[in-house]
């Protein structure tokens, strides 16, 4: 998506530990008018797919999420950081190590918001070794519910996880692919 990669080639710095900074549009301050067009291409790309409802991770997710749904009128899940290892009975569950923050998380979702007849798209703003993507993909299918794709806002090509999540079949679409990321010779894209 050119206008993504635009706003990331003027805006993204290059962090230590192959991060990608995007505070100043999606992950600290948002600009709306530009998730309003990522929820709209998302939508573009999986109008076919009889999406039910839209899942994601806390919290860098649900901005974009949140805005996606508007455009398939459907429900967002988030799953929460649970920060207790007793899990109880009412809830769907999955480890996910944290790229940004190096620990681990339970992430949960309530039984009552994801069913066997839903259709699932996965929305999340990085996607990097796929940690993140297992674990939501774990939670559907412990809800017996579809998969129907993930749609991903930057995906860093490089480091794995979409080619990972690819081979198990799921459709990742992902609007920025990023080749490299170097602090002195910069950003480029697939
Ligand atoms: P993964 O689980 O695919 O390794 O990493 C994806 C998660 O880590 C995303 O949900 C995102 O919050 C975070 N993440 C991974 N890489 C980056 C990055 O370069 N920049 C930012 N801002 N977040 C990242």
């Amino acid at each position: 998506m050119k206008l993504l990669e635009e706003r990331i080639l003027r805006d993204g710095e290059c962090r230590p530990g192959d991060v990608l900074k995007v505070d100043s549009f999606l992950n600290h301050q948002i600009d709306v008018n530009l998730l309003c067009e990522i929820g709209r291409e998302f939508e573009r790309l999986f109008h076919e797919a009889g999406v039910t409802k839209i899942l994601t991770v806390e919290a860098s997710g649900i901005g974009v999420a949140c805005i996606t749904a508007q455009f398939f009128g459907v429900p967002v899940v988030f799953a929460k950081k649970s920060k207790t290892s007793n899990i109880a009975n009412d809830v769907y569950s999955a480890k996910v190590d944290s790229y940004t923050h190096g620990v681990t998380n339970t992430v949960v979702v309530s039984k009552q918001y994801l069913h066997p007849e839903d259709r699932v798209l996965i929305v999340d703003d990085f996607l990097a070794k796929g940690q993140a993507l297992l674990g939501l993909s774990e939670i559907v299918r412990q809800a017996g519910a579809q998969i129907v794709g993930a749609g991903i806002v930057i995906e860093k090509a490089y480091q794995g996880g979409g080619d990972l999540l690819r081979e198990q079949g799921v459709r990742v679409e992902s609007l920025a692919r990023i080749a490299s990321l170097d602090p002195e010779k910069g950003i480029t894209f697939m």
